[in-house]
């Protein structure tokens, strides 16, 4: 074949990538709140929100009022050529929800980018080289990213080498250990000293990076005093507590951010992203200012960072957040799911453990144990999410193994959707 400078146009068509294989076969028509419109024509209870993404639910009218409206101002301005006011209201706005002391923000597109935008700036400040993860930890899927996520061998296996400084801690996974929550943190935090002093010196250190709840990780909550160990460990070495809110935070566990189920835990550098902004691609951090001015410039940033249009979109979510008292929402119809959701465990053996934080619950399928720990059984999971969907309610599986079956409602659920849900 010659090549030639010139475009030849084809009448090809272009498939998807195979990595594009869909959860479910739905393909969405339109969306409003808590329900997907197919173009099958039927109706989805969506328990997905497109991973733990369209907080206020579907096209809230004031999120897409808020977009529509900025579209027709400025769509894009790159915020280290020239700013736009959407942004500069977004960052007083996150300034009156973010935890005291977090008054610098820095904007990216995605939650990958986020995190990698964090641990860039931990090394930096510390100038240390390692960071401590936690087993079963989900950070995102690019190389940094991915190098940080322990949530199963997919996200990294075959493109290794990946980033190098990055050592496991246990997690307080008390079901799969079978122990109580208490013995859990407790091993845990001390094989976090074990590592410490055996492979991780302390001072080599930068940051300890974990989430609020382990999301791909199979949606366990991490133990308030697990949190508190962590921010003691990491006050006593001079090493900066990340903490990874991207799935967690914006009101989604019944708190505004995740971590604030643990009395006296404030993160060095908290990373947000999917609630932001209903659904248009915007993540950040917050870290104190002059935490954040160790970052020079040109070290973090992009093209697309902070876009006009998302931001707008994110300062709608922040007010109907409050002006619905969505986190309280997320609380009160998060406990009621979870109510629900353990009175249908009791029946079935195949269910081995329910558990959750507001609306992110997780329903962990086994197959009996094999000596002290429960099988995970990933079939019984795919096929129940496969079953809700015919009868039309969104789910995901997630967990290493692929057996957990998670439902993150919109915010916005209503107490009759939830009972809709837990029938389906
Ligand atoms: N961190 C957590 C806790 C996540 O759940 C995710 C995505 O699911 C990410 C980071 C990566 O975000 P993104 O997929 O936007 O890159």
């Amino acid at each position: 074949m010659t090549v030639t400078a010139e475009t030849t146009w084809t009448d090809q068509t272009a498939t998807l990538s195979p990595v594009l294989k869909q959860a479910t076969p739905v393909v969405v028509d339109h969306a409003l709140g808590s329900w997907i419109h197919g173009t099958d024509g039927h109706d989805y209870l969506d328990f997905t929100t497109g991973i733990g993404v369209t907080s206020t639910g579907h096209c809230h009218p004031r999120v897409v009022a808020a977009a529509q409206e900025q579209c027709a101002k400025i769509i894009h301005a790159q915020y280290t050529t020239v700013m736009h006011p959407p942004l500069l209201e977004l960052t007083e706005k996150l300034g009156g929800v973010l935890p005291l002391g977090l008054d610098s923000v820095f904007y990216a597109n995605s939650g990958s980018e986020a995190v990698e935008a964090a641990i860039r700036l931990a090394r930096m400040a510390t100038e240390r080289p390692n960071i401590v993860v936690f087993q079963g930890g989900f950070h995102g899927r690019t190389v940094a990213a991915a190098s940080l996520t322990t949530a199963g061998t997919r996200f990294s296996a075959g493109f290794s080498p990946l980033m190098g400084g990055v050592h496991m801690a246990p997690f307080p996974y008390a079901y799969r250990y079978g122990w109580d929550t208490d013995t859990a943190v407790d091993f845990a935090l001390r094989e976090l000293d074990y590592l410490l002093t055996s492979r991780v010196a302390p001072n080599d250190t930068a940051a300890f990076l974990i989430e609020p709840v382990l999301g791909d990780g199979g949606y366990l909550p991490t133990p308030p005093r697990f949190l508190q160990g962590l921010r003691e460990r990491a006050d006593r070495h001079g090493i900066l507590l990340i903490l990874d809110e991207v799935q967690a935070g914006f009101g989604r566990t019944g708190r505004f951010w995740g971590h604030q189920h643990a009395a006296d835990v404030t993160p060095d550098i908290l990373i947000t992203a999917k609630g932001l902004a209903s659904g248009f691609p915007i993540s950040a951090i917050a870290a104190p200012t002059d935490l954040m001015a160790k970052a020079w410039p040109g070290s973090q940033g992009g093209t697309y960072g902070g876009n006009a249009v998302a931001a707008a979109a994110a300062v709608a979510t922040i007010d109907v957040i409050r002006d619905e008292n969505l986190v309280e929402n997320a609380r009160v119809r998060g406990e009621q799911m979870l109510d629900g959701l353990a009175a249908i465990a009791a029946r079935y053996d195949a269910i081995g453990n329910v558990r959750g934080l507001g609306l992110m619950a997780g329903i962990e399928f086994v197959t009996g144990e094999s000596g002290d720990a429960p099988v995970p059984d990933a079939a019984t999971a795919l096929a129940v999410q496969q079953a809700t969907t015919r009868h039309g309610l969104l789910t995901l599986t997630c967990g290493p193994a692929g057996n957990v079956v998670r439902l993150i409602p919109a915010l916005v659920v209503t107490s009759d959707e939830i009972d809709m849900g837990l029938e389906r």
